[in-house]
């Protein structure tokens, strides 16, 4: 058993900027395990960037292109526990033993290992085999390894003897790609606005944008099988009050359009005049401080200004703050009506 999903593959992973470098590198350790001088291969990035689907998508290509391999999925977790295990039931030789005759051994989350001196010692010794023998060895971590603390340095210079590539927070063209890929393979129309607006609200990682997805096909299943612009924001809403830690733009857009007693279109809109410059400052400053979206994200929510205007906003907040007592005042109390909910 090799212990891959067997949905991680590559045609399901989406390429796009942000993982251009990693996919090609993973690509190439695929076709031709431990021929390349990938070797090991190690791909870093934060948590759902891709990581995991990318190296299994490795395991899934060789265990399909050349028979007989031995290819083994372990995360660091699992790694540690079954090295505990066989200290406690003195079985250490069959472990060691175990993982030298593997032919690609995919070992996900390393970061898990710091500060593991014992395991890191065992996995050094299995890594120095597999790789004398020809054997290919791919890795990811949450960091780049000289980032890594609590990790022997022999074991650190092993990792820079092959290649490491990072993935990156995915690119708006990639957001966009995913959110069109998933509704297209469930038959679920959408407007190009709708994969717009969602790939603007959600820009951290693609597990989170794949959740909100997953929760859109369902609800859009049950009905006219479309995603609109609604359902998008209803759905978007409710994510974002169940896990609390964030506000959505949407509620700031309604307090500020409140509190000021404009409208929405204005905050949108091209005017200039102070009465109504100010909210949306305002509430770009806002989108900044309580959200996790980039300024180019928060620029679309605002009548799509670029953003170099969304910098400009939160500069002119902070120093209207600094230089006048009342300003400070409200929008402090406009944010504490977040920090409440
Ligand atoms: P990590 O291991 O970095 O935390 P995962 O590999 O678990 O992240 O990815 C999280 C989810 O996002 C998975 O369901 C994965 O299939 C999906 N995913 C990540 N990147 C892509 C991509 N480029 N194309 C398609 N799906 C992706
Ligand atoms: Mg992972």
């Amino acid at each position: 058993e090799s212990f891959l999903n067997r949905s991680y593959t590559f045609e399901n992973f989406i390429e796009g900027d942000c993982n251009r470098l990693a996919r090609a590198a993973s690509f190439a350790v695929a076709e031709k395990p431990s021929v390349t001088s990938f070797n090991p291969l190690m791909i870093y990035g934060g948590v759902g960037l891709g990581k995991t689907h990318l190296v299994q998508a490795i395991g899934n290509y060789i265990k399909m292109n050349f028979e007989g391999k031995f290819v083994l999925y372990v995360s660091s977790e699992k790694f540690t526990s079954q090295f505990i295990n066989a200290i406690r039931n003195n079985s250490l030789q069959d472990f060691m033993a175990f993982y030298m005759q593997v032919d690609v051994l995919i070992l996900d989350d390393v970061q898990f290992l710091s500060g593991k001196e014992k395991t890191q010692e065992t996995f050094f010794h299995i890594f120095n085999h597999l790789h004398q023998s020809g054997k290919q060895i791919v890795m990811t971590s949450d960091r780049p390894p000289r980032d890594l603390e609590g990790m022997e340095d022999r074991l650190l210079s092993r990792f820079k003897w092959g290649l490491t590539a990072d993935l990156q927070s995915p690119d708006l063209e990639t957001r966009i790609a995913i959110i069109h890929k998933k509704t297209q393979d469930e038959g679920i129309d959408i407007d190009f606005e709708v994969i717009e607006y969602l790939a603007h609200s959600i820009d951290s990682n693609v597990r989170e944008l794949e959740g909100v997805m997953i929760s859109l096909i369902a609800q859009a299943s049950l009905t006219q099988r479309t995603i609109d612009l609604e359902l998008a924001k209803r759905t978007l809403n409710h994510i974002v009050t169940e896990s609390e830690k964030e506000v959505s733009i949407d509620g700031i857009v309604s307090v500020v359009t409140e509190h000021y007693s404009v409208r929405i279109a204005d905050l949108k809109s091209k005017s200039r005049l102070r009465s109504i410059v100010i909210p949306r400052q305002v509430a770009m400053y806002l989108a900044k401080e309580l959200t996790n979206l980039s300024l180019k994200s928060i620029g679309y929510h605002f009548g799509g200004r670029d953003h170099s205007t969304v910098i400009h906003a939160i500069q002119t907040v902070n120093d209207l703050m600094d230089t006048n007592k009342e300003m400070e005042k409200e929008v402090n109390s406009l944010m504490k009506q977040f920090k409440k909910k």
